[in-house]
């Protein structure tokens, strides 16, 4: 007999099995109730945030020794043009912008990017590893842990925190805290970037010495500068904090990423993305909306489709029928960045399907006639393409 394996959020699109999320008594889930807190918050409370920033940012600038007031870490996306906005326009600050460019960008992100240093005026320093480099951690880390882009993640979290300590800056200014939303912090916490949320949240618990020493994919300590997190005692002399604009303004995707097009003419992608229905998102990584997350698909059973439309039942944008409609259209497509990226680093697709398949969390797949099969949010189960495992993998597999 079936029986359902996968349980969903009553509010959003969220599964309970495999997004390490708590659910109430009412069937409700946690980012659910933290997002219901956050819209308590009244615009004296988020008043209060701000002057508590300000004091911070000036506590910040009396201890300063570099004649930049912070380092901004940014990709280009509407996100870091409102970080930037906000230093630059509303305080008068001088930032170091600093890039990690890991040569998956779209046209409109190389344009938003390069045009942040037009628009707000700003030194920016951006920094791209070697491609061959990036194609052998490509392959390695997705043969790893099922992610081609742990390059990014850990480039994102790595090189800003090196600037700061080669240039002897103090502040770093961060956007939105990711993982909030999640439940595992609450707006009190005033959460700080710190080498562990890099480590456990940036980099899977993996670091740069993890991936030396693979036959298939040789590489040297030295081809891995970029990715050392600098020493404890190099962090305390700068003395350098990374503080979360999310923590102190009202933090509102729509209305920041219209204010970025109205402002400074920031673009979102001209072509629709085949996993999701937002266009303002990664544009700074082709794969994040494509194959980086059909992976997540392939592993947990859910995709973009249902973070986003989650998101925006969460703040009103989309009732869940609706939401649940985004996750019936996206959540399972193959986009076309496949074989963009097969290509990118010489693999064939059956070597793709047949290591991805070794990453399908059992809680959520079963296989019958040589198809996997998964529960569905809308109530039936249905299949989602060929198996590519030996006899003996799809054991696992098995129901019963
Ligand atoms: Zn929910």
């Amino acid at each position: 007999m079936n029986y359902r394996r996968m349980q969903y959020c009553a509010r959003c699109t969220y599964p309970f099995v495999t997004v390490n999320l708590a659910i109430d008594d009412e069937g409700v889930c946690a980012s659910c109730r933290t997002a219901e807190e956050f819209d308590k918050l009244t615009p004296e409370f988020w008043a209060h945030r701000r002057a508590v920033f300000e004091k911070n940012v000036e506590a910040m600038r009396k201890d300063r020794r570099s004649d930049y007031d912070c380092i901004i870490p940014v990709s280009g996306g509407k996100d870091s043009y409102f970080q930037t906005h906000i230093m630059v326009k509303e305080y008068g600050l001088k930032p170091l912008l600093v890039t990690y460019h890991g040569n998956n960008y779209l046209p409109e992100g190389n344009y938003n990017r390069d045009r942040m240093r037009e628009v707000f005026d700003c030194d920016h320093l951006v920094m791209g590893p070697s491609v061959e480099v990036l194609k052998k951690l490509n392959r390695l880390c997705f043969r790893k842990m099922g992610d081609m882009n742990w390059h990014a993640h850990c480039g994102i979290f790595t090189f800003p925190i090196q600037m700061a300590v080669k240039f002897d800056i103090n502040l770093m200014v961060w956007g939105e805290i990711a993982w909030d939303i999640s439940g595992m912090y609450e707006p009190d916490d005033f959460v700080e970037f710190s080498a562990r949320v890099r480590h456990e949240h940036g980099l899977r618990g993996f670091e740069w010495y993890d991936m030396l020493n693979d036959p298939q994919e040789p590489l040297k300590e030295n081809d891995l500068l970029w990715a050392k997190y600098p020493s404890d005692d190099q962090i305390l002399k700068t003395g350098v904090r990374g503080l979360y604009i999310g923590n102190f303004f009202k933090w509102d995707p729509y209305k920041h990423t219209q204010l970025m097009k109205d402002l400074y003419g920031w673009k979102e992608s001209e072509r629709p993305f085949d996993r999701t229905y937002r266009r303002a998102s990664n544009l700074d990584d082709r794969y994040e909306n494509g194959i980086h997350d059909l992976l997540k698909f392939v592993k947990f059973g859910y995709g973009r489709g249902s973070d986003h439309s989650s998101k925006d039942v969460r703040t009103g944008y989309m009732t869940r029928e609706e939401a649940i409609e985004m996750v019936r259209k996206y959540d399972h497509v193959v986009s076309d960045d496949l074989y963009y990226w097969l290509d990118y680093v010489n693999m064939t697709e059956e070597e793709f399907w047949r290591t991805a398949d070794r990453f399908r969390d059992p809680r959520v797949w079963w296989i019958e006639n040589g198809k996997w099969y998964k529960d569905n949010i809308w109530g039936d189960s249905s299949a989602y393409g060929e198996v590519h495992l030996s006899l003996e993998e799809q054991k696992r597999y098995q129901r019963g």
